[in-house]
C-alpha cells in the first residue's frame, strides 16, 4: 500500500490542524476519519501516523477496504443503512460500530447477522433525525428509548452512543444548533429511563461545524473534507 510522501505531509498537516481544534474545546473527544471516496492508501498513511478510527458510508467501499488494510482498524459505518446490507456489515470483522441503526428491524437484523458471522459483539449507535425533516434519516426522539431498550437486550449488538446529522440551517446567529441540543437531550433521556452507567457517545459534527458540536456536547466528530480535502461528487 504505497502513498507519496508530499500526500502523507498533506494528510498529516490537515489532521493535525483537526486535532488541534478539537482538543482545544475537549481533549477526551475522539475524533474518526471519514475516508468515504478516498483510496485506501490515505487510509494506510494516517493510519502509519496512529490514526485507528475510520468511517466508511457503503457496505461494498468498507468490506473492499476493510480486506485489503490492518485488522486493528476501528471502522464506523456512517452511512445509510438498508436492512439488507446489514448481513454484510456483520461479515467485517473488524467493524467497531454502526452509527446508523434507526429502527427495531435494523437492529434485529444485525444482531442475527453478526451472530452469524461467528465473531464478537459489534457496537451500535442509534441515528436520531434531530430535524424533523420527513426526508432525513434517523428515527425520532421519541423512539430512541425504544430502540435502544431493544439493543441492549441483543446478544450481539453493544449499545454505545447517539448519532445526529445536525443540518447547517439550524445554527442560530450565535452559532448555537438546536440538533445538537436535541441529541443531547435524547441521551439524558435513554440514561435515565435505562439507568446507564457508562455515559453514551455522543457522535455529532462534521468538518463544517465539529467546533461547535463539541461545545454542545459531541464527544465523537466525524470529519472528512477538512482532513481527506474535497471529495469527487458521486
Ligand atoms: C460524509 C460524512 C461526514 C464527513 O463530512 P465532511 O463534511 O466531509 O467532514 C460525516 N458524517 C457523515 C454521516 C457523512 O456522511
Amino acid at each position: 500500500m504505497s502513498y507519496t510522501k508530499e500526500r502523507r505531509e498533506e494528510l498529516v498537516s490537515n489532521l493535525r490542524e483537526v486535532e488541534a481544534e478539537i482538543a482545544a474545546v475537549n481533549d477526551k473527544a475522539k475524533l474518526v476519519c471519514v475516508s468515504k471516496f478516498k483510496p485506501a492508501s490515505d487510509i494506510q498513511a494516517l493510519y502509519d501516523e496512529g490514526v485507528r478510527d475510520f468511517g466508511e458510508n457503503y457496505v461494498q467501499e468498507l468490506t473492499d477496504k476493510a480486506k485489503e488494510l490492518p485488522k486493528d482498524i476501528r471502522w464506523h459505518f456512517i452511512g445509510g443503512l438498508q436492512s439488507n446490507k446489514c448481513k454484510d456489515l456483520a461479515k467485517i470483522e473488524n467493524i467497531y460500530v454502526v452509527e446508523t441503526i434507526d429502527s427495531i428491524k435494523k437492529a434485529r437484523k444485525l444482531d442475527e447477522a453478526r451472530g452469524n458471522s461467528g465473531f464478537g459483539k459489534v457496537g451500535v449507535y442509534i441515528q436520531v433525525n434531530t430535524s424533523g425533516e420527513e426526508q432525513k434519516s434517523g428515527c425520532k426522539p421519541e423512539e430512541v428509548v425504544e430502540i435502544a431498550k431493544f439493543i441492549i437486550d441483543c446478544d450481539n449488538l453493544e449499545l454505545r452512543g447517539l448519532m445526529t446529522i445536525g443540518s447547517y440551517g439550524a445554527s442560530s446567529s450565535d452559532g448555537f444548533n438546536e440538533e445538537f441540543e436535541v441529541l443531547r437531550k435524547c441521551s439524558e433521556v435513554v440514561t435515565s429511563e435505562l439507568q446507564l452507567v457508562e455515559p453514551l457517545v455522543l457522535s455529532m459534527g462534521m468538518s463544517g461545524d465539529f467546533v461547535q458540536a463539541l461545545k454542545q456536547g459531541s464527544s465523537s466528530v466525524r470529519v472528512g473534507s477538512r482532513i481527506f480535502g474535497e471529495r469527487p461528487k458521486k
